[in-house]
């Protein structure tokens, strides 16, 4: 097991396996975009640069 990084958009692939109940969770109806990455999470702080969705 690695430890995760903080934010999302610091995850390896490794880190997808190894916390997908964690993924799952920041992923489950996301409210944000990752302008830069192109991840999505329900939680700004989890991205690098946040953007939302919608209301
Ligand atoms: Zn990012």
């Amino acid at each position: 097991m690695s430890d995760k990084p903080k934010r999302l958009c610091k995850w390896k692939k490794g880190d997808y396996k190894d916390h997908l109940d964690e993924l799952r969770e920041l992923v489950a109806d996301a409210k944000y975009v990752c302008k830069h990455c192109g991840r999505s999470a329900n939680d700004k702080k989890a991205l690098c640069d946040p953007a939302k969705i919608a209301d």
